[in-house]
């Protein structure tokens, strides 16, 4: 069939979607046509820590200007949808065991602060701490504080007992991207943005304009404005139209843990731990990690950024855990195709295992995944014994 509309906005992640909002309801355009050849929000928009911050250390303000201006526009949704997309406002917590980076996390503050993030206060200093509360998102401090000494435990008895510095960065937290998306694209529908269901395969341009797009349905749609939301899909769309831009797609994954016994506290903020790593493995895993070309990274030195937040709000008890290591640009490829090693840590967690049980359920995993063949993630049956200690 052909149609013609003013925009076309190909992709409806939360980036389409969020366009197709603005244009519809803010800016009054009609006819805005979203196209995806998936249902809405389910390529990336529903797989992320949905987390936000306006912590950007450079080169220069350009993203800390940007995303500035994005939680303005995330609190404005907060406030009129009556924060059904739970919107928080709990920080980040940047948190290191050494000096080197404590005077790391110092230096890079004043410099984001100077970038225009907001000030930063130092703790024990003049004034005093004001702490995040678990919910709501209003009337907060912005800029970010940085704790030394008792002050930390004090603030986050949590914490490990040797971390020298905690940076607390206040305009950041979280929120659920999958309620925001559908409460934006309700909202888009209602202003009278369509949505149609397919792949864009072509578009047309004559001259350096726009003309038209085809989709894989046999659809046309002329029009001459062109929102490309790709996702992890721009490349391939911006081939259609003979374009190339230097982009490329790295695989993230989260994993989602229950902490039955509340490892972590529901009203903590994110939490990154900076420093490089070392997993207490036991001589005998030490060994057999070392004695594989494969997995003989696993048995020195990891690099930091091991990031842990509550899921929702203080209730539940599911944590998401990432710490990106594998950091290879990759082609795009749907589904993704993870390590089948992985499937033995999803084994792992499904079993809910106690803290005293994580040597042994790690080395059951590491054993159990170096005979798996992959790649394909099949089921993960835990052996009875262990069974016992799951609830
Ligand atoms: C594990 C993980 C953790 C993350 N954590 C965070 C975080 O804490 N904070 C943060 O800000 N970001 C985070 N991210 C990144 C964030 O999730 C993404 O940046 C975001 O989802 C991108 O949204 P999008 O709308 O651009 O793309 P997507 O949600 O991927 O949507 C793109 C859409 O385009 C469609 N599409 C592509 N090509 C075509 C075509 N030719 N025709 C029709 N449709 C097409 C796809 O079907 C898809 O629906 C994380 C990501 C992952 C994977």
């Amino acid at each position: 069939m052909r149609s013609n509309a003013e925009v076309v906005v190909c992709g409806a992640g939360i980036a389409g979607v969020a366009a197709a909002y603005h244009l519809a309801v803010r800016q009054h355009i009609r006819r805005v046509v979203l196209v995806d050849e998936r249902d809405p929000l389910t390529l990336t928009s529903d797989k992320g820590t949905q987390a936000y911050r306006n912590w950007w250390p450079g080169p220069d303000d350009t993203m800390l200007r940007l995303v500035s201006r994005s939680i303005d526009l995330l609190e404005e949704s907060a406030a009129e949808s009556g924060n059904t997309i739970r919107l928080s406002r709990r920080g980040y917590l940047f948190a290191t065991a050494n000096e080197a980076g404590a005077t790391r996390l110092a230096s890079t503050a004043e410099r984001v602060s100077a970038l225009g993030m907001g000030p930063l206060r130092t703790h024990p200093g003049p004034l005093p701490y004001a702490p995040a509360p678990a919910e709501g998102y209003r009337d907060l401090p912005i800029g970010a504080d940085l704790l030394r000494g008792d002050e930390i435990h004090r603030t986050f008895p949590y914490l490990a007992k040797d971390t020298v510095a905690a940076l607390h960065i206040r305009r950041a937290g979280w929120f659920n991207a999958v309620a925001l998306g559908s409460w934006l694209l309700g909202r888009a529908v209602a202003a009278g943005v369509t949505f149609m269901r397919g792949r864009v395969t072509g578009v047309r341009a004559d001259g350096g304009r726009v003309g038209g797009v085809q989709l894989s349905t046999g659809d046309v749609i002329d029009t001459e404005r062109f929102v490309i939301a790709a996702g992890p899909g721009l490349p391939n769309v911006l081939d259609l139209l003979g374009v190339s831009l230097p982009v490329f797609s790295e695989l993230h994954a989260k994993m989602t843990l229950r902490d039955t016994r509340q490892t972590v506290r529901r009203d903590a903020p994110f939490l990154i731990w900076i420093d490089e790593t070392q997993i207490d493995w036991t001589k005998a895993e030490r060994l057999q990690l070392e004695s594989d070309p494969e997995t003989r990274r696993f048995a020195g030195l990891l690099p930091g950024g091991v990031h842990v937040r509550p899921v929702d709000l203080a209730h539940g008890d599911e944590l998401y855990l990432i710490w990106t290591f594998e950091t290879a640009p990759r082609p795009f490829v749907w589904p993704p195709e993870f390590d089948a090693r992985y499937a033995d840590a999803r084994g792992y967690v499904d079993a809910i295992v106690y803290p005293e049980n994580t040597r042994e359920m790690l080395s059951l995993a590491l054993r159990a995944a170096l005979h798996n063949p992959g790649p394909h993630l099949g089921p993960f049956v835990l052996p009875a014994y262990l069974t016992e200690e799951t609830e």
